[in-house]
């Protein structure tokens, strides 16, 4: 192991992990019940439209969430595209800016003014409190995002859109498996849109689906990803191509067998990092409330730099020399991307704790595919770093580094004052 600071791989010590650690690598169900499906899915010769793999992965998925309907798509954005096209949403939609770009792009590829709302720095979900101050009478509804699997605060977005006569979605791509207030994500709202995509903890390759209590949406949902098809040349509705294959559902299926097992391995894996990075100073580790349901499968840690000296990015620099790929979701936000950055370029200015948080976040390598051991070693290399935070960050800054000119980093600005006090919370 490493016993100092000139041991790190990016002072030219020898990497931590000789291949490359991701945050999200796939989670695999067991391969005899998958090749069993693949052949049997073979033997039918049906691969798609509504196979009967897709519709029992659909019966599946309801009954574990409790939810009416389940409609499996092809991806997750095109499941939000066409939650949102179904509800009817126009004008502009509230969602916050700090969540991966596909819940903007799902409105502006409709040309749906995504109208970028702060987080509550708690709980790194949209804040109720900032919404009124967004409302205009082009809005036609809200996208809440239960990011990490944190729940949003539903109760309070759901108090809201009532009042406001506002529809009431979520993005629930990292929501699936967990509970608010003892009720499984993907009932709330008018509907609530799940990926399974493959960095997610539950995968079928690619995929995802919308969950939904609402007969009459569910029906419209189910025209709307199969070309408004009502039976064989019957076509009544605007429709796209969202279906889920075969061979997506039957992955699926054989997951969901699978599905405690990731969650007790990510739950192992959190409490693990939470032992060997108790204490450290500036570093705090996401918390998960213990009287829901959860799926553990994001290790996020804030960084407070003056307490750490060395920067986040700097850290994640480190990390990365050693093979660990740590990411910064959601850097830099959606409304510093392109096409929100041009459109709306003083976002920012309402944004204030995103813009903060956005500096601060690190996500780090969980799932199946690691365990306590390379934990343990992540965790040291970061000990280390921090044992030597300002001696890393000048050796890291404008420095020559494995000789690469390392550009200077730190930003010491102080904080943004909030423009925008919370208002009627
Ligand atoms: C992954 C993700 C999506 C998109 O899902 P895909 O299945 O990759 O299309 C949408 N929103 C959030 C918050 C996500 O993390």
């Amino acid at each position: 192991m490493k016993p100092n600071i000139d041991d790190l791989a990016i002072f030219g010590g020898i990497p931590a992990f000789p291949e490359p650690l991701h945050v999200g690598r796939p989670n695999l169900g067991d391969r005899e019940r998958l090749f069993e499906r693949i052949n049997d899915m073979l033997d039918r010769r049906w691969l798609s439209n509504n196979g009967p793999y897709v519709q029992e992965f659909e019966q599946r998925i309801s009954d574990f969430i409790g939810v009416k309907h389940c409609i499996a798509m092809c991806n997750g954005t095109v499941a939000l595209e066409i939650a949102i096209r179904s509800l009817e949403l126009k004008g502009e939609v509230i969602l916050p800016s700090f969540t991966f770009v596909a819940t903007a792009h799902a409105l502006q590829w409709q040309e749906i003014t995504p109208v970028f709302c702060d987080i509550d720095p708690k709980t790194h979900t949209i804040d109720p409190c900032r919404i009124a101050q967004m409302v205009t009478p082009r809005t036609t509804g809200i996208i809440g995002v239960h990011l990490w699997g944190r729940p949003c605060d539903i109760e309070s977005l759901e108090e809201i859109a009532a009042n406001r006569h506002l529809k009431l979605l979520f993005d629930a791509a990292h929501g699936f498996g967990c509970s608010y207030k003892g009720r499984m994500l993907g009932s709330f709202g008018n509907a609530e849109v799940f990926s399974f995509h493959p960095t997610k903890f539950f995968n079928t390759c690619e995929g995802g689906a919308i969950a939904t209590n609402d007969d009459a949406l569910a029906g419209k949902i189910r025209l709307m990803k199969n070309f408004g098809f009502s039976g064989y040349d019957n076509v009544i509705y605007i429709g796209t191509n969202g279906k889920m294959n075969e061979l997506s559902a039957l992955m699926g299926l054989t997951n969901l067998e699978s599905l405690d097992a990731f969650v007790a391995a990510n739950h192992e894996n959190y409490k693990t990092y939470q032992r060997e990075l108790a204490g450290l100073n500036g570093v705090s580790l996401i918390k998960y409330d213990q009287n829901e349901k959860c799926n553990y499968q994001y290790i996020l840690l804030e960084i407070d730099e003056t307490d750490t000296q060395v920067t986040r990015d700097q850290i994640i620099d480190i990390l990365r020399a050693e093979n660990v790929l740590a990411r910064r979701y959601f850097f830099p936000g959606c409304h510093r991307m392109e096409p929100y950055r041009s459109f709306f370029p003083n976002a920012g200015l309402m944004l204030s704790e995103t813009e903060r948080l956005v500096k601060r976040v690190l996500s780090l390598p969980t799932g199946t595919a690691v365990g306590p051991d390379e934990i343990h070693k992540i965790c040291k290399i970061i000990q280390i770093v921090l044992a030597h935070g300002s001696e890393a960050r000048e050796r890291l800054s404008g420095s020559v580094v494995n000789n690469v000119v390392k550009p200077a980093t730190i930003d010491r600005k102080p904080r943004e004052q909030k423009l925008m006090a919370p208002v009627n919370c």
